[in-house]
C-alpha cells in the first residue's frame, strides 16, 4: 500500500480532498519532517496510459520542475507507486480565484494586478518555451497573500487528452477559454493561444461573465470564432481597446505580451514593488535556471533533470517493463570544449560531417546512404556543474544497427576514455522494485 492510515510514503500525512479533475484528485497535507503545508495531487497512472500520454507527462514533469516564478505554483517532488503518480505542490490557500467572482466583478485595479501576476507568469514560461495551452479558472489559485498561482503549467497534456476523450464538451472541460485556431484544430502558437485566454480571464475579472457564452455550443464555437461579444457599460475605453487586442480572433494580429506590457492601461498602478521585481529579474521573473547563456554554452541542468535523465530513477521504469534504450549518456569530468573537440575527432574518424548546432548539440551526420538512408547522431552536451558535462547520444536517422555499431564500436569506447560512465553509478543507486520509488527530493 503506498497509504497507510493518510501517511504517504512515509512522508506526508494526508488531509481534506481539496479539488478534483478529470486525471488527479488534490489533497491538503503536510510535510512530517518539515511540516509544511503542501498540496499532493494523485494522478491514476491507469487513465494516463490508456491515453497514450506516458511520455509527455515525463518530459512536462521535468519542464514543470524548470519554471521557478513568484506566480507558478511550484511543484516540490513528485513520487509514484505501481499505479499512482503523487506530485507535491505549493499549496495555494486562498482557494481559486473564480470563488471571488462569483460574487460580481472585481474592482478595476485588483483585476489589474491579477493580470499582471498572470501575464508576468506566462511571459516566464514562453521564454523558456512553455506554453499552457488550458488557461481557465480551475488553473488559476491564489496563495495566502492573495498573490496569484497558475498551476497546470507544463501539464497541458492532460488538457488536451480531455479534447481528444471528447470530454471538452462537459462542465470541466469548457471551450469558453479557449482559442478560435485551438477549436479549429487549424494548428497554432502557444503563445498565441495563451494570450487569448489572459484576455478571456481579464474580461471575466471586471465583467464578472464569460465573454462568449451560449447553451449551444455551436452557437459558441461561432461566437469565440468571430470574436462576438459586448462590453458591460461600465467598462472604460482603454481597456475596451486592450481586451479587443486580446481577443483578435486572427492570431497574427493579436497583440503580443510585450505590447500588452506597453499599454496604457496595463502599465496604470503597476506598484513599485512590481517594477522593482521586474528590474531585478529583467522581466519580472525569478528563476534557478542559468539565464542569458551564451548560445553555444550548454544548457544547464539542475538536480530534477539529472534525476529524470537517470535510469534508475526514471519515470520510464515505472511506466514500462521494456525499455529499448536508443540513447546513451555520459557524465564527463572535462570543459564542453574539450568534448566537444572529441566528439569532432570521432566524427572525423568515422568520416561524417560534425556540425555544431544551438547550445551544446552537435551533429554527425554520414557521407553516405546507409541501408536506411543517411545516418544522423545527435550529441547533446549539458552542463551537470562547473567543468562536469553530461553528453547524451542519440539517433536521429539512419538505420538503428548502424547507429549501435558506431556508438558501440566507437563513440561508447572514445568517450568511456574521458568519462565518469553514469551507468555504473545507476546501478549502485537504483531503487528496488518493491520498494516505492520516491523520484525526487527537492
Ligand atoms: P486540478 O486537477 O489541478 O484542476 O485541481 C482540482 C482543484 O483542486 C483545483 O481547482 C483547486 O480547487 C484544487 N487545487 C489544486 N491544486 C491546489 C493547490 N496546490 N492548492 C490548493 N488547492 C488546489
Amino acid at each position: 500500500m503506498d497509504i497507510k492510515e493518510n501517511i504517504l510514503m512515509e512522508r506526508y500525512e494526508l488531509g481534506r480532498l481539496l479539488g478534483q479533475g478529470t486525471f488527479a484528485k488534490v489533497y491538503f497535507a503536510r510535510n512530517l519532517t518539515t511540516g509544511q503545508s503542501v498540496a499532493i495531487k494523485v494522478i491514476d497512472k491507469e487513465k494516463v496510459i490508456h491515453v497514450g500520454l506516458v511520455n509527455q507527462i515525463k518530459r512536462e514533469i521535468s519542464i514543470m520542475k524548470l519554471v521557478r516564478h513568484p506566480n507558478i505554483l511550484q511543484l516540490y517532488e513528485v513520487m509514484a507507486t505501481k499505479t499512482k503518480i503523487y506530485f507535491a505542490l505549493e499549496y495555494a490557500k486562498g482557494g481559486e480565484l473564480f470563488d471571488k467572482v462569483a460574487n460580481g466583478k472585481l474592482k478595476e485595479q485588483t483585476a489589474r494586478r491579477y493580470f499582471h501576476q498572470l501575464i508576468d507568469a506566462v511571459d516566464f514560461c514562453h521564454s523558456r518555451g512553455v506554453y499552457h495551452r488550458d488557461l481557465k479558472p480551475e488553473n488559476l489559485l491564489l496563495d495566502e497573500n492573495e498573490d496569484l498561482k497558475v498551476s497546470d503549467f507544463g501539464l497541458s497534456a492532460l488538457a488536451e487528452s480531455k479534447r481528444e476523450d471528447g470530454l471538452l464538451h462537459t462542465a470541466c472541460g469548457t471551450p469558453a477559454y479557449v482559442a478560435p485556431e485551438v477549436i479549429t484544430r487549424r494548428g497554432y502558437d502557444g503563445d498565441k493561444a495563451d494570450v487569448w485566454s489572459c484576455g478571456v480571464i481579464l474580461f471575466v475579472l471586471l465583467a464578472g461573465y464569460l465573454p462568449f457564452h451560449d447553451s449551444n455550443l455551436v452557437e459558441m464555437y461561432r461566437k469565440i470564432g468571430k470574436s462576438e461579444f459586448r462590453f458591460p457599460s461600465w467598462l472604460q475605453a482603454d481597456v475596451r481597446k486592450l481586451i479587443s487586442r486580446i481577443l483578435d480572433p486572427n492570431p497574427v494580429n493579436r497583440i503580443t505580451i510585450p505590447k500588452i506590457k506597453e499599454n496604457a492601461w496595463f502599465k496604470m498602478g503597476k506598484c513599485s514593488k512590481e517594477e522593482n521585481a521586474d528590474k531585478a529579474s529583467g522581466s519580472g521573473t525569478i528563476t534557478n535556471v542559468a539565464e542569458d547563456q551564451d548560445s553555444m554554452n550548454p544548457p544547464n541542468m539542475n538536480a530534477f533533470d539529472i534525476i529524470i535523465l537517470s535510469p534508475g530513477y526514471n519515470l520510464t521504469t515505472l511506466f514500462e517493463e521494456h525499455v529499448q534504450k536508443k540513447e546513451a549518456r555520459f557524465a564527463i569530468w572535462q570543459p564542453a570544449s574539450a568534448i566537444r573537440s572529441k566528439l569532432e575527432e570521432i566524427g572525423k574518424c568515422l568520416g561524417m560531417k560534425v556540425s555544431k548546432r544551438e547550445a551544446g548539440l552537435l551533429k554527425l551526420d554520414a557521407t553516405t546512404k546507409g541501408k536506411k538512408g543517411i545516418l544522423s547522431i545527435d550529441a547533446e552536451i549539458f552542463e551537470l556543474a562547473p567543468s562536469l558535462h553530461m553528453v547524451e547520444v542519440k539517433k536521429c536517422y539512419g538505420d538503428t544497427l548502424e547507429y549501435q555499431k558506431v556508438l558501440d564500436e566507437r563513440l561508447r569506447p572514445a568517450l568511456q576514455d574521458v568519462s565518469w560512465n553514469m551507468q555504473g553509478v545507476e546501478q549502485d543507486q537504483r531503487v528496488q522494485p518493491e520498494q516505492h520509488e520516491v523520484l525526487q527530493h527537492p
